[in-house]
């Protein structure tokens, strides 16, 4: 089986609501996103995604995403998708970095991978070790009262998981850890994200000040290296996110003991191949897992809630469905919320059905 063509399709994604993150500083109000059909002279199509969430939230954006993809294909056509290794390694030499253009073809290869061997995505990851993936949402910045009601409406969707956008100022967020904290009923729970926006000395000074807390604290500093001297002051459990990259920033995780628990991202991290090693290294480390992605439709989610449920007890974490915040998913077909749960697919492939006519004219065709 070879590659015989890349179709790409760009959409856009607006949010049901305006979105704030890092304490308000980042504003969202639609998404870019990438979509790639990749064509096999057998005659089996898989479907690929890049997303990032906007231009300000990562060293990544939907322009980023198109060009690479159109230096990438030329080098890609011709190989056989099911040899999801070998088709990364030649995507490194064709283009070194750039984790965030290839998730797009590494997806479209492990679909069709999947498709050809009859199984779903999760069995080609490994198998599937729980049946339903608990969901998080995903809280905007706001005040203290803005948050709850944030949480009030993702409660209406079933959501018990969620990840509160802190990171404003030092004090006030304290404010608002200690009553969102409060809030939580029987089985729910917070995690508070700053998004890189503490410095060190304000992360030390919140995080001792509210150290009764045991919420989990995700990113709370611009750098790894930030956030493991943090991890040397403080006590509360903490996540590391947006540092982490690459294969080599898993192990080195692992290593320093530096958090308890991983935002594996498949488009930040490059894509299901190197996901999959990131996850067997924080699996050996005993860290937990957030597999979800960076944005974009249902396609995306139906591949990273697959990732996802191969992980044993008790390291998933929590999955974010971006789907659930724009109006209009060009894929109707895939993972759903049930309840505040997902379950990957069991179809063959990644599951999801793309509804190519909601997806425009493609913007370029590779052969
Ligand atoms: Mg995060």
């Amino acid at each position: 089986m070879r590659i015989s063509g890349v179709t790409m399709w760009g959409v856009r994604l607006d949010l049901k609501r305006s979105y704030r993150l890092s304490g308000g500083r980042l504003l969202f109000e639609h998404l870019d996103s990438t979509i790639i059909r990749v064509d096999t002279d057998e005659g089996v199509s898989g479907w690929g995604e890049s997303c990032p969430w906007g231009s300000s939230y990562l060293p990544a954006f939907a322009g980023g995403v198109r060009a690479g993809i159109a230096e990438l294909a030329p080098a890609v056509v011709g190989m056989d998708p099911r040899q999801t290794d070998v088709v990364y390694r030649a995507m490194n030499l064709a283009l070194p970095g750039h984790g965030y253009v290839k998730t797009a073809i590494d997806m479209a290869c492990w679909d069709i991978a999947a498709q050809s061997a009859g199984l779903p995505l999760v069995d080609m990851l490994g198998g599937r070790s729980v049946e339903k993936v608990r969901l998080n949402s995903s809280i905007s910045s706001g005040t203290a009262e803005e948050l709850l009601a944030e949480i009030d409406r993702a409660r209406e969707g079933g959501y018990t998981m969620h990840s509160a956008k802190i990171g404003a100022d030092p004090e006030s967020d304290a404010k608002k850890m200690r009553f969102l904290a409060e809030q939580m009923g029987q089985g729910e729970d917070v995690t508070f994200d700053c998004n890189r926006s503490w410095t060190t000395a304000q992360a030390i000074a919140v995080l001792n000040e509210t150290r009764e807390l045991t919420n989990v604290i995700e990113q709370p500093c611009e750098t790894y290296e930030q956030i493991l001297h943090v991890r040397r002051h403080v006590s509360q459990p903490l996540a590391i996110d947006e540092s982490l990259v690459t294969l080599g920033d898993a192990l080195r995780m692992a290593a320093d003991g530096a958090c308890e628990v991983a935002g594996v991202k498949v488009g930040r991290v490059g894509g299901l191949t190197p996901a999959r090693r990131i996850r067997d290294v924080c699996l050996e480390a005993g860290i937990l897992m957030n597999i979800e992605d960076t944005g974009g439709t249902r396609l995306q989610a139906s591949a990273a809630v697959a990732l996802a449920s191969t992980l044993p007890e008790p390291f998933p974490r929590a999955t974010w469905l971006c789907f659930n915040q724009v109006v209009q998913d060009p894929v109707p077909e895939g993972v759903v919320n049930e309840n505040g749960w997902a379950s990957a697919p069991t179809v063959p492939g990644i599951g999801a059905v793309v509804d190519e006519g909601a997806l425009g004219e493609p913007l370029e065709v590779f052969k």
